[in-house]
């Protein structure tokens, strides 16, 4: 008897499933249904278009700084299958990638149809059917069929009853509402840190002010860490930034060392840190107002040490979120308590899989939530082909 799959979301997920599932086991049936008219949506406006599939993963120390939810499921999966798997995998079937600078590594054309066009001629040539504008809304549906797997992306898995952690927004940029720093729009900061104080909530990078707020890497992360606390606020809550990302002494010794060295430079024109001007005169104004104009050597202490704070914990308050339209995922899904973590199956259905977002598994920018995307998948192709071949029923 042939097994017959039904995959639920032809998304990256889905498709990264039905095309390993049909390499492991050709005579395997596998249906994707998608309830839109159009599979793969996402793929094609991710990464501006271009689709940052993976990352290098060279800058990464620790999986929890990069999968604030579901580093530890990740880092067993990545034995089976990890991002040099991954790598490899497109090239293979035709994709040729190239890595960045910053360690983001997308398809050498710039563009995610390459992507999509691979995935779609790989889906026919191995036979896998698909059926668009179907959207599935309870396992009922779908009881012809020998295992199901729902690749249905974020905050849309409560059909199959398994425990759901509440879905919640990650990845976002904030408002601020301070018009003297919107002002700043387009001032980038190379190496700042965001925090929340009173929390552990922290992350360093390039931030950029907006004409809403602030954005860039550095927020994005720290909106991933923070995403259950912010949503809980309401996200109304406090955001220090340092600057420099220096400590404290050390700011104070370079702010001294341009006193000693330009006593009679006005303060506003030498830049500690080398801290783009626009900002730097910000800064000072907003601290010593109308002294800004005076000459380093007549800095006093207390202002010294204003100055130090603004720099190394200048205080805002997060007024809300606002769309970051290159990426955006959720965070929550799939309790990983109630699944098998070898397999990805439900501890109660064991022929019910989950892979990609719909799982309490999400990451930051730069390639991460895709390859969660692919090695979940193709750890799910690799259970169920293995019960296939063996002929073991789940049940
Ligand atoms: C604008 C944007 C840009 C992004 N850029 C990047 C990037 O460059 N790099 C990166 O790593 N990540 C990026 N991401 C995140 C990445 O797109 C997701 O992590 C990834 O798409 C998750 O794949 P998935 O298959 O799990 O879910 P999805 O891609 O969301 O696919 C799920 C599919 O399931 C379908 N579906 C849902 N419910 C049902 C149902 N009941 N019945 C049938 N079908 C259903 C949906 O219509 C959808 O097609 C981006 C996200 C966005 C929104």
């Amino acid at each position: 008897m042939r097994k017959r799959v039904a995959i639920v979301g032809g998304g990256a997920a889905g498709f990264f499933l039905a095309v390993n599932l049909k390499e492991m086991c050709p005579e395997m049936e596998v249906t994707i249904f998608e309830k839109s008219k159009k599979v793969l949506a996402k793929v094609e406006v991710s990464g501006g278009g271009r689709c940052n599939c993976t990352n290098s993963f060279e800058a990464v120390t620790d999986l929890q700084q990069v999968y604030p939810r579901g580093h530890r499921l990740l880092k067993r999966l990545f034995k089976t299958f990890d991002h040099r798997d991954a790598y490899e995998w497109f090239e293979r079937h035709g994709v040729r990638l190239v890595t960045q600078e910053d360690n983001c590594v997308f398809p050498m054309s710039q563009d995610s149809h390459t992507i999509i066009n691979m995935f779609l001629a790989e889906a026919k040539r191995h036979g896998v059917e698909i059926r668009t504008q179907c959207k599935i809304e309870s396992l009922e549906q779908l009881k012809d069929y020998d295992y199901i797997a729902i690749t249905t992306g974020g905050g849309t898995a409560s059909m199959t009853g398994t425990p759901v952690i509440d879905a919640v927004p990650s990845l976002f940029t904030f408002s601020i509402e301070d018009e003297a720093l919107r002002a700043l729009m387009g001032t980038v900061v190379e190496d700042a840190t965001a925090s929340i104080p009173g929390t552990k909530h922290r992350a360093t990078g390039p931030l950029l002010i907006t004409h809403w707020g602030m954005s860039g890497p550095a927020i994005l992360k720290l909106s991933s860490y923070a995403a259950r606390d912010l949503h809980d606020h309401n996200y109304q809550m406090p955001l220090a930034v340092n600057w420099t990302s220096s400590k404290e002494p050390e700011i104070q010794q370079e702010l001294q060392e341009i006193i000693i060295r330009h006593p009679q430079k006005q303060i506003s024109s030498i830049r500690p840190f080398n801290l783009p001007s626009r900002l730097w005169d910000y800064l000072v104004t907003k601290t010593l107002g109308e002294r800004a104009q005076n000459r380093w050597q007549n800095l006093n202490k207390k202002e010294l040490n204003r100055l130090t704070n603004a720099l190394c914990n200048d205080q805002y308050q997060i007024a809300g979120r606002a769309a970051f339209k290159d990426e955006f995922v959720t965070c929550g899904g799939i309790d990983l308590s109630a699944i098998n973590t070898n397999t990805l199956n439900a501890k109660t259905l064991p022929q019910l899989y989950f892979a990609g977002e719909v799982l309490d598994v999400d990451g930051v920018t730069g390639g991460f939530n895709f390859q969660a995307a692919w090695t979940t998948a193709y750890c799910v192709s690799m259970a169920i082909s293995q019960l296939a071949r063996c002929n073991q029923s789940p049940y």
